[in-house]
């Protein structure tokens, strides 16, 4: 068997063409905008770059970006005075501070300080008790894009068996919390799981969260199961040649062996190209029900858990 291919670059073009169709809806009808705010805190490289593509993917749908870029140095009573200035701004519905913060920072007490109901990245403590509980949270991005997929696959994934490997705060746990809440029979794993590749061959669906290249190979996976594999690890490519520096050149792989993986599986997302753009376009979705939320007005349909 070979797998179908989940194109996530298609999907969250999807994605975001919906997010647009629904801010022109609602500048159209009631003469509202909603404004992301994106509070970058150093110069972290990778960090930049993702801010710079965030702000300009929420332009691209209509939504005003605000970025907020603040020195390393920056004191936590700083940040908290910015935060509540974001969380008393009426155009402001999302805000999103930039992981990982300066040492000096404490990451919990920043993200608890965000208003929940503007926490479009769906980590603050408010947030992770209502999915939990199975209340309407804002929920993190990269699950909510996971199963988006998901859905838009298996119509209903519920009474299947779902595997997640990985048990991290913003990608493991809430991928499972979502998966009950959509009535699949969850198994969680991690590091210290005994017979990982037993308990893999028993799901319908795989989601790996784990940041380990290439960990899982096709014969872990049970024939006809979908795997979704969030995983973005660079190894070196040999056979890319090599960088003016003279090191070798990278690329990226997932967590799973992806040929391997696609001779089993009955579906597989790619990396790249697959769960990665959907973490964006589900920052845009949060943002938008955010915007709706706060204002009283219908969620958009499809966007949300
Ligand atoms: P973390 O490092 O926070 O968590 C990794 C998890 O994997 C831990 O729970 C760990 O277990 C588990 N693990 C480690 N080794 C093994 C093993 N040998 N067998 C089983 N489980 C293992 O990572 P994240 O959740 O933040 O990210 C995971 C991956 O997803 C990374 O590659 C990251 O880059 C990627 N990612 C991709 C995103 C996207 O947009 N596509 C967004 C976010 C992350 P334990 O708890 O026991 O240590």
């Amino acid at each position: 068997m070979t797998a179908q291919i989940i194109d996530g670059k298609a999907f969250a073009a999807t994605v975001r063409e919906k997010v647009a169709a629904h801010v022109a809806r609602l500048k159209e009808e009631h003469a509202i905008t909603p404004g992301l705010a994106v509070v970058l805190v150093g110069e972290d490289p990778a960090s930049q770059v993702y801010v710079r593509s965030k702000g300009k993917m929420t332009v691209e749908v209509g939504m005003t970006s605000f970025e907020h870029k603040l020195p390393a140095e920056t004191s936590e009573a700083d940040l908290l005075a910015l935060i509540e200035a974001l969380n008393a701004d009426k155009s402001v519905h999302g805000i999103l501070v930039q992981l990982p913060l300066p040492d000096h920072l404490d990451e919990d007490l920043v993200i608890n300080s965000i208003a929940p109901e503007k926490d479009v990245d769906g980590f603050h403590i408010s947030n992770v008790g209502l999915l939990g509980t199975g209340q309407k949270a804002m929920v993190p991005c990269t699950p909510l894009g996971c199963l988006m997929m998901l859905r838009d696959h298996h119509g209903s994934v519920s009474g299947l068996d779902a595997v997640v490997i990985g048990r991290s705060n913003i990608v493991g746990k809430p991928m499972a919390q979502l998966l009950l809440g959509n009535s699949c029979t969850v198994t969680i794993t991690h590091s210290r799981t005994k017979n990982l590749a037993d308990v893999v061959k028993r799901a319908d669906i795989v989601v790996a969260a784990v940041g380990r290249p290439e960990m899982v190979p096709g014969d872990w996976i049970k024939p006809g199961a979908t795997v979704i594999d969030v995983g973005i690890n660079r190894i070196d490519a040999p056979e890319k040649g090599t960088k003016e520096d003279g090191s070798v050149k990278m690329r990226l792989v997932g967590d799973c062996h992806f040929d391997s993986c696609a001779e089993v599986a009955g579906a597989i997302t790619p990396v790249p190209g697959g769960v990665g753009p959907m973490t964006i376009a589900c920052l845009l979705a949060n943002t938008v029900t955010a915007c709706c939320r706060a204002n009283g007005l219908a969620e958009p349909e499809g966007l949300t858990a």
